[in-house]
């Protein structure tokens, strides 16, 4: 029996191998009964993590059948939703269906929310086979369970946007409030941002600006999400480069920057974002799809004086600011709407 701490993180739930956390599992019980501290929700739809989802797409050709039953075997052999290769997951969004006497949520059953902890750490069954989705898309209609923890956090969705941007935004929520957190401790002026033009990479310029920087530069792959870029008014340049080339990287970018977001979805962007960072400035590296050790051996093997961040998805009020980001940038609107509705 495990002591309340580790109870509210989950490990009462972990299959095998014992004795690790829930994201470590190889596999988690997903048993939808609750225990006094629990919460379970009826899982509406899941967002895979872009990282994730594109490389299910790659590997599977782009064979959308092929994805969906890739994703049920995961869930299943796992009890979550956790890509074996990028380690990543996303998150859902559901409807409450039952509280534990002792949870410290504040949740109450019927609520509609979106779960902010990581797929790879939620005990999920999935009760439909994923009938209604193609595969090709990362959000997932999806029918089954999923379960809170005590540590969990999860958010009550708001009435007045449609639950797919919702999920969308709140998916990427951190990478804004860390954008933020770190130009306004920085007092950062300039701030280049990989992927400008995605959902996360859209916020983090709306966010930049918000916190006071005022030479935003968002780099993106071709001329077409350059236009679109242009046209959202959340940049003051748009340069176009593969991020994955450092070199081109850092002709593109020019004068390096104060600060350095990567958000990106692909491998390879750790060496490129180095070098669009000044010396003495920082690199949040909010990408799943970031390697640890290319990061800290390429910036030692380039003499660059850089703070790098890992970009934790959970900074306090990370919700609501996305949300509001959302609403009140059109160009935010502009780069994420097409996105969901693809
Ligand atoms: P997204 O909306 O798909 O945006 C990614 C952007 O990067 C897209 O515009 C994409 O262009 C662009 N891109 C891809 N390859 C590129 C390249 N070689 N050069 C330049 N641009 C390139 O993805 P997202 O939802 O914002 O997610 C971005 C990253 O955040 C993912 O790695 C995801 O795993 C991670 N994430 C992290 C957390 C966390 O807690 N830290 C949470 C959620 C997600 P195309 O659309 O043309 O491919």
């Amino acid at each position: 029996m495990q002591g309340s701490a580790e109870r509210a993180l989950g490990v009462h739930r972990v299959v095998a191998p014992s004795g690790v956390l829930p994201r470590a599992a190889l596999r988690l019980d997903a048993d939808p009964a609750i225990g006094p501290d629990e919460v379970r929700i009826a899982v509406r739809r899941l967002n895979l993590d872009a990282a994730s989802y594109r490389q299910l797409s790659e590997s599977c050709g782009g064979d959308g059948d092929a994805v969906r039953t890739a994703v049920v075997e995961i869930v299943e052999s796992r009890g979550k939703m956790q890509n074996p290769v990028t380690g990543s997951g996303g998150m859902l969004i559901g409807v409450v269906d039952a509280v534990g006497p002792e949870s410290p949520l504040g949740l109450e059953v019927g609520q509609r929310v979106a779960t902010l902890v990581s797929l790879t750490l939620t005990p999920l069954r999935i009760t439909d086979g994923l009938a209604r989705w193609d595969g090709r898309s990362e959000q997932v209609p999806a029918q089954g369970t999923a379960i809170l923890f005590a540590r969990s956090i999860a958010a009550v969705l708001p009435d007045d946007l449609p639950d797919a941007v919702s999920l969308a935004v709140l998916d990427v929520c951190g990478a804004p409030a860390a954008t933020a957190r770190v130009v306004e401790r920085a007092a950062a002026r300039s701030v280049v941002v990989l992927g400008g033009a995605g959902k996360s990479g859209s916020l983090s310029l709306a966010a930049a600006r918000a916190a006071g920087a005022t030479e935003l530069t968002g780099l993106v792959r071709d001329e077409a999400e350059a236009a679109a870029l242009r046209a959202s008014g959340l940049a003051d340049r748009v340069v176009v480069a593969d991020a994955t080339d450092p070199l081109a990287v850092a002709a593109a970018v020019g004068t390096p920057a104060d600060v350095t977001v990567v958000c990106v979805d692909v491998p390879g962007a750790e060496h490129g974002a180095v070098l669009a960072t000044a010396d003495g400035g920082t690199v949040v590296f909010f990408s799943m799809a970031t390697s640890f050790s290319a990061a800290a051996l390429g910036a030692e093997g380039m003499a660059a004086d850089v703070t790098m961040l890992v970009g934790n998805g959970y900074t306090p009020g990370h919700a609501a600011m996305a949300l509001d980001l959302y609403r009140s940038v059109s160009g935010v609107r502009a780069l994420i709407d097409p996105r969901v509705h693809a």
